[in-house]
């Protein structure tokens, strides 16, 4: 059997150029619904509770941009730790990868900040304006007060849904506490100024009204997922062997006796899609997998005492009456190159030391004889204590005899501090037989705990 799902060709059927429809959409109650409404609750309870979390008196997530720390709870990354940050965005790609190609679109039906928000600004809509029907009517009426309180209730409700997820998402680079004392005193920064707004009308164009645009034409998501599908995908698909030929009927009459299916053509399934398709057409890229549909035709099947799933969550493979495999080469490949990055980051992060070490050397003079007879140079240090406690370190030099650190200093460093400080090492000449060598410097935490970083640097002496 072929693996590869058919296409559509819409741009056959399709006027690329035509002028947006608004979609009315109709909320709908069902399984799926209730799923994606519990799903949603947790990821706005995360979203907006978690940066007033805090420890240590410190927010728990703060990514501190000009500090350049990212504070995650107990561990604070620092730009060296970027590499983590890299495994860290391609796990969640291809734990991405392996979610499409078991269940396709499921990330944009569910949990997708887009579609979450859209829900909700779905849900003000009808409280402002009614429900669909309501909705289309109030739109062809002509102005009135009515209309005007209505359309500006929604609005308002809608600015302040986006303000307040424009503050708290600036809240994750800004201490969100100072940033809500700012904003109930009227005092807020530039930056915080420009960003809030920015991501207020963000939110409010994109969940208010591009909608189903975002992810139609703007999300690139939904343009590569079609590559990772398969015919064991599970994809939301109405079956017409069941539903044709569709047609009205009265309740309690059996369809097969007048020459239809289950379909009773009530377009309900159409109405609460949120991007506005007809699922009965077939798989097409516009479907989220929200299954809107779902919980919609089943209520319609339930009314007509007619069995449920004439739209389900199913595959092509079982569409076509063949067994659907749920072990593929494909999603073995991205399970296994998944378990090997994450094995890899856990393995970095494991072993990640919170303390940093730069050496630069001298640049004004390579090397001196001092009055003693012996060779010193200068190097500048830096140290970063990246933990989040205050540390005692002693820094030692080895790699050449006699290698002596001049007047070594006492290194005390308080949580995720910096010290710059310049030392001198020195050498007796009978240590140098080439004029440059390699040496270390390590910097040991005290009481020693095996926490040292290590270093290489040159140590010059004279040309003989
Ligand atoms: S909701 Fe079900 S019965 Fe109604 S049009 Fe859609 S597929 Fe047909
Ligand atoms: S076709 Fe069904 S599953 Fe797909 S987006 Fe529309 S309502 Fe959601």
């Amino acid at each position: 059997m072929n693996d590869k799902i058919q296409v559509k060709d819409v741009t056959k059927s399709y006027d690329l150029y035509k002028a947006h429809q608004k979609i009315y959409i109709r909320r709908i109650k069902g399984y799926f619904n209730s799923l994606r409404f519990s799903g949603n609750i947790v990821l706005f309870a995360l979203f907006f509770g978690i940066p007033w979390i805090t420890q240590a008196n410190r927010q728990s997530v703060l990514f501190d941009l000009p500090a350049r720390k990212f504070h995650i709870f107990n561990i604070t990354f620092w730009p060296q730790d970027f590499i983590l940050l890299s495994w860290f965005m391609i796990i969640a790609a291809f734990a991405l990868f392996f979610v499409t190609v078991i269940a396709g679109r499921i990330w944009c039906g569910y949990t997708c900040p887009q579609s979450a928000w859209t829900w909700i600004f779905v849900w003000i809509e009808e409280k402002t304006e009614g429900k669909r029907n309501s909705r289309i009517k109030l739109d062809a009426e002509s102005a009135s007060v009515l209309k005007g309180l209505r359309k500006t209730a929604k609005h308002v409700l809608w600015l302040l849904v986006g303000f307040l997820t424009a503050a708290t998402f600036v809240g994750y680079f800004y201490p969100i506490r100072e940033l809500f004392v700012d904003i109930a005193r009227l005092d807020l920064s530039g930056w915080s100024l420009f960003f809030i707004g920015f991501f207020t009308l963000a939110t409010y164009g994109n969940a208010g009204w591009l909608r189903e645009q975002v992810c139609i034409y703007m999300c690139p998501y939904a343009r590569f997922q079609s590559v990772m599908f398969d015919k064991d995908t599970l994809i939301v698909s109405y079956d017409p062997a069941r539903g044709e030929h569709r047609g009205r009927r009265r309740r309690g009459v059996d369809p097969s006796t007048i020459g239809l299916g289950d379909c009773i053509d009530c377009d309900l399934c159409v109405q609460v899609c949120p991007t506005g398709i007809d699922i009965r057409d077939g798989l097409q890229y516009e479907c989220i997998s929200c299954a809107a549909c779902v919980d919609a035709c089943d209520s319609v099947m339930d009314k007509m005492g007619y069995e449920p799933g004439l739209i389900s969550y199913t595959t092509e493979s079982n569409l076509l009456g063949v067994k659907t495999k749920f072990f593929r080469p494909r999603l073995i490949g991205y399970g296994i190159t998944m378990i090997v990055i994450i094995a890899m980051f856990a393995v970095t992060l494991n072993q990640r030391i919170p303390l940093e070490l730069d050496i630069i050397r001298d640049r004004d003079v390579l090397h001196r004889i001092t009055a003693e007879g012996n060779i010193e140079n200068r190097y500048n240090l830096k140290i970063m204590n990246m933990s989040h406690d205050d540390k005692e370190f002693i820094l030692s030099a080895s790699g050449l005899d006699n290698l002596t650190i001049v007047d070594a200093p006492q290194i005390l460093i308080p949580a995720g501090g910096t010290l710059d400080f310049r030392i001198q090492l020195e050498a007796p000449t009978t240590a140098m037989n080439v004029p440059r060598k390699t040496i270390y410097l390590s910097v040991t935490e005290q009481p020693d705990t095996g926490i040292r970083v290590t270093e290489e640097t040159r140590f010059f002496g004279p040309i003989y």
